[in-house]
């Protein structure tokens, strides 16, 4: 007989960043949620720690913006930049890299750097506020089943002897890489083998820290290294002044005791400095996408729907943005307005933007420093690669412009005919379907981030009455919160668009100056309903 079942609305497995997050994220709009997380403490491993605003913009809406900031190990007046090096870091080449601050007018908040485990921590104890969120410690989950009403998740006592079995309407498999939620579900994924070993250290080093004081306020460092065809040498801090972390490929074989990985970091710095190594870690180098993000009532998220290398910060801060998208639609399901179609849009929205960020930011960064290793040497044509290196530093700060994830092709927004998702794209304040709103002082000195509401929110910049009208009483008939912010024509012109029509993720769903569209039809579509006109 099938023991009784602890019942919920949603399992989440996995309590790693993302599935904290997703836990915010659902607790926070009255979902009752269990995470089940087979660790009792955070893992002291420290990556995930370059944060970008918009993953900044989460914390602030999950209520753990304050004390994740209070746990950065870089003081506040260090810089958390980072900068590409040729041959060797303290060599004579080098470009400023990955300037979040060139975007930052487009985001309300700043962007951050700390160690994965102290921001899980903070979303650990935002998680035990929540009193609908029930979050189990130290269980593994075993077996996931779904049938025509829920799913059953089979959990052990990680140490112990307890087994539970969890029933709830759905699943969320935050459970990392090799996830075991994505594997019986039956959802396959595309794997582009690179056929390296990589090694993660972490060590303590003063002596590189003072070698480092040449590059103030930078905190990461990636160094080209001919040899290694487009692959990196990356060091981070940790902290200042002790503590760091490196990655690097190895060649095949090598393990902890046959390597000589402190002169594998000399060689890197280019310099000799003392060492204590804390961790020695290795990972095979591939890229693995998920080939659906849902089958039925199980969804996956975070690096057990995409996993790549750690090279540029996209694998936490994409992670995080899955689970802002799916949360409102998962709490919209749960609370009836949720059309047919709104479910489906999570992967339809997400897919093609971890997909883009894998090949057109990751793989293609790592083909264009194979390409310019392999046609520029400064031994051979000093001229000729000072000048190619000179461009690539001029030309890095693109990669930030361009790297602004936005659902223009999604089935829920009204955004241009024939346009795609996509990770590729460009700032602006322009409110634009399927972008990410940017933030604007309204006329009564708040930012219009502090006015959205917990569902869409409608802003309106023309003072006319009759459309914010039609929408409040389309949001009525179908269930769906609207609240409706009010400001100048001003705003609407920074806009570019008199009426705003702004998604519980802060994703724009339609923008138009139209006093007479059809607020009915548009809203329809943004819900996941079949679409009338607008
Ligand atoms: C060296 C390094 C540096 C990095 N730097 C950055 C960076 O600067 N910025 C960035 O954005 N990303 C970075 N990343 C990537 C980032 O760390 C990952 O993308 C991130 O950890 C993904 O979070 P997640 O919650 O999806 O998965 P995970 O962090 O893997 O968490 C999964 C969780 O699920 C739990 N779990 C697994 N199976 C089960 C089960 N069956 N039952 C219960 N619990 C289970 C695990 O214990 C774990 O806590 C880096 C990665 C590395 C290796």
């Amino acid at each position: 007989m099938k023991q009784p079942a602890d019942v919920a609305e949603v399992v989440v497995v996995g309590g790693g960043p993302v599935g904290m997050g997703l836990a915010v994220e659902l607790g926070q709009r009255g979902v009752r949620s269990i995470v089940v997380e087979r660790y009792a403490r955070p893992q002291p491993i420290p990556k995930g720690q370059n944060l970008t605003q918009r993953t900044m913009e989460h914390l602030h809406f999950w209520g753990a913006e304050d004390a994740v900031r209070a746990a950065r190990t870089i003081p506040r007046g260090y810089g958390i930049g980072g900068l590409t090096a040729y041959g060797t870091l303290l060599g004579p080449y080098s470009y400023d890299w990955m300037q979040r601050e060139l975007v930052r007018p487009f985001y309300f908040t700043d962007n951050e750097r700390l160690p994965q485990y102290a921001t899980e921590a903070a979303l650990r104890r935002r998680v035990a506020e929540l009193a609908c969120v029930e979050a189990l410690y130290g269980w593994s989950a075993e077996d996931i089943r779904q049938d025509n009403d829920g799913v059953d998740v089979v959990i052990a006592e990680r140490e112990g002897n307890g087994r539970r079995r969890l029933r709830a309407k759905y699943a969320v498999g935050c459970d990392g890489s090799r996830s075991m939620v994505r594997a019986r579900a039956g959802i396959t994924q595309s794997l582009s083998d690179h056929d390296r070993l990589m090694v993660l250290l972490v060590f303590r080093s003063v002596g590189l820290h003072k070698l480092l004081e040449r590059f103030p306020g930078k905190s990461f460092y990636s160094v080209l290294d001919p040899a290694l065809e487009g692959y990196w040498k990356f060091f981070g801090r940790v902290d200042l002044g002790s503590t760091w972390f490196f990655h690097a490929p190895v060649p095949a074989g090598a393990t902890r005791d046959n390597f000589d990985f402190r002169r594998l970091l000399c060689e890197a710095a280019g310099a000799d400095f003392e060492v204590e190594f804390e961790h020695i870690g290795f990972w095979e180098l591939r890229f693995a996408m998920a080939d659906a993000c849902r089958n039925g009532r199980i969804f996956i998220a975070g690096d057990a729907a995409h996993s790549h290398p750690p090279y540029g910060a996209y694998g936490v801060n994409t992670g995080l943005e899955d689970v802002r998208n799916l949360g409102w639609k998962l709490a919209a399901a749960r609370a009836g307005w949720a059309g047919p179609g709104l479910l489906d849009s999570y992967d339809a929205e997400r897919r093609p933007v971890f997909c883009s960020t894998a090949k057109e930011f990751i793989e293609k960064a790592i083909a264009a420093d194979r390409q310019f290793l392999a046609t520029f040497d400064p031994a051979k044509d000093r001229a000729a690669f000072e000048r190619a290196w000179a461009a690539r530093g001029s030309q890095a700060p693109s990669e930030i412009h361009a790297f602004e994830p936005n659902y223009e092709g999604s089935p829920i927004v009204w955004g241009a005919a024939g346009a795609a998702c996509s990770a590729v794209g460009s700032h602006a304040f322009v409110a634009r379907a399927g972008h990410h709103l940017a933030p604007r002082p309204l006329s009564c000195g708040r930012n219009v981030f502090a006015e959205l509401g917990d569902g869409f929110t409608l802003l309106e910049f023309n003072g006319d009455d009759g459309l914010c009208r039609a929408f409040v009483m389309a949001a009525e008939q179908l269930r769906t919160p609207l609240k409706v912010v009010r400001d100048s024509q001003a705003a609407g012109e920074h806009y570019g668009a008199a009426y705003v029509l702004v998604r519980p993720d802060h994703f724009v769903a339609w923008a138009g100056n139209d006093s007479s569209a059809n607020a009915e039809g548009i809203l329809r579509k943004a819900i996941g309903e079949p679409a009338a006109g607008a």
